[in-house]
């Protein structure tokens, strides 16, 4: 992954701004991403994975995120799209999708509902089988990554609980929307989604029908809140940079903007704010590697930490930049927009502090 960082900071170059604003990344440049294993790193090699632990991926994915948020959100769909099939499917399933998605092949991961964002529960998606086939039919709203991708990773209600379902995105009765302007990861290939009654063989139905919808959302979003954490970190990292190399260059009152203490105090909080979310992130990783029981709550935490940080701290990059961080294509306005929809995805600051009082009032002591 060493060799990655230096290989995507030299593909994206410059051109972040230039893509958000335009609202697309080029294809190439992901399908070579994904045919390298860096936007699902911690696939095992046995399915053409690099085998990452989480916490090198995790850096990873700071990396990519202080660079271009719209590439780490494809990153956190692919990671979760995978995540989903090493943890639900059997062994064939394995064998049969893993491998599309460390060659080239891109995915996406669809929960959301017009009538189920933060209450998953609500999910109103069917999915049914009878011999050899299986039909999906439903709606799904803001699927990150789905504009670029060749499989959705369709979750939806099977049998007596729920399920997930491998979709190829070209199946007859597929159809992509793109949402349209959308605040920030503008890239990032979001799009609404419709299941006209689609048939896909039985056997991209993953696992049985014996999983209850809790149990399979927790398990592909853990994967997703983890990223997004990670690319939070790297936001943060990005904008501490920006601001600092401002700050020490640009001057006013005859002294640089780093000399005058309102201004310090922004730097501060930054950093502070880049460590925190980074310590978070470590810890969860740590917890992750372990197999820890802690590594669900941890995930929770870091990024409800990270995300809330970045918000935060984005502002007070832009802050100190001024007018010469006020325009679309600047790294901090980028930071700004993209920052605030972390705080939406993967389970809101609300739904994530819903989670983490009920964690901490299980296990007072
Ligand atoms: P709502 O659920 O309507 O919530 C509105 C507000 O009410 C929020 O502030 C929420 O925190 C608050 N709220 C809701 N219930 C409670 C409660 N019980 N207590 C306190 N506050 C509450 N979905 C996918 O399936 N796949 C993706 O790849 C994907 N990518 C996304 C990328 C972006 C950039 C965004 C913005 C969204 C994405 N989503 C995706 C959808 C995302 O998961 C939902 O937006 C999210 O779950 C919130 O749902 P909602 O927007 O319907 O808001």
């Amino acid at each position: 992954l060493a060799d990655g960082r230096e290989l995507v900071a030299s593909l994206i170059g410059d051109e972040a701004g230039a893509w958000d604003v335009a609202g697309r990344l080029p294809a190439e440049l992901l399908r070579d991403l994904g045919a390298r294993g860096l936007l699902c790193a911690q696939v095992p090699a046995e399915f053409g994975g690099l085998g990452a632990s989480s916490l090198d991926n995790g850096e990873f994915t700071a990396h990519v995120g202080s660079i271009c948020s719209s590439v780490r959100s494809v990153m956190t769909s692919q990671g979760m799209a995978a995540w989903s099939i090493q943890r639900l499917a059997d062994a064939q399933q394995r064998r049969a999708f893993l491998p599309q998605l460390t060659s080239g092949g891109l995915a996406a991961v669809a929960f959301s509902e017009p009538e189920a964002g933060s209450d998953l529960s609500a999910v109103s998606t069917e999915i049914t089988s009878s011999g050899r086939t299986a039909v999906v039919t439903g709606r799904k709203k803001w699927t990150t990554a789905a504009v670029y991708a060749d499989v959705i990773v369709v979750f939806g209600r099977y049998g007596d609980g729920a399920g997930a379902v491998v979709v190829p995105a070209s199946a007859p009765g597929v159809h992509v929307a793109p949402v349209e302007n959308p605040l920030g990861c503008r890239a990032a290939g979001h799009a609404n989604l419709t299941f006209d009654a689609v048939r896909v063989p039985a056997e991209n139905v993953l696992g049985g029908t014996g999983f209850s919808l809790p149990l399979l959302v927790t398990a592909a979003l853990a994967y997703g809140r983890m990223s997004v954490a990670w690319g939070c970190a790297g936001i943060l990292r990005g904008c501490l940079s920006a601001a600092a190399h401002h700050a020490r260059s640009r001057e006013q009152f005859g002294k640089p903007l780093a000399d005058h203490q309102l201004v310090q105090r922004h730097l501060a909080d930054l950093l502070a704010a880049e460590q925190i979310s980074r310590r978070a992130c470590e810890h969860a990783s740590r917890c992750w590697d372990a197999g820890s029981p802690e590594a669900v709550t941890a995930a929770v935490l870091a990024k409800y930490v990270a995300a809330a940080h970045a918000a935060r701290g984005a502002a007070a990059a832009v802050q100190v930049l001024a007018s010469a961080g006020a325009t679309d294509q600047q790294l901090v306005a980028r930071a700004y927009r993209d920052s605030k929809l972390m705080e939406i995805i993967e389970g809101s600051n609300e739904i994530c502090q819903m989670i983490l009082a009920d964690h901490a009032v299980a296990t007072a002591c």
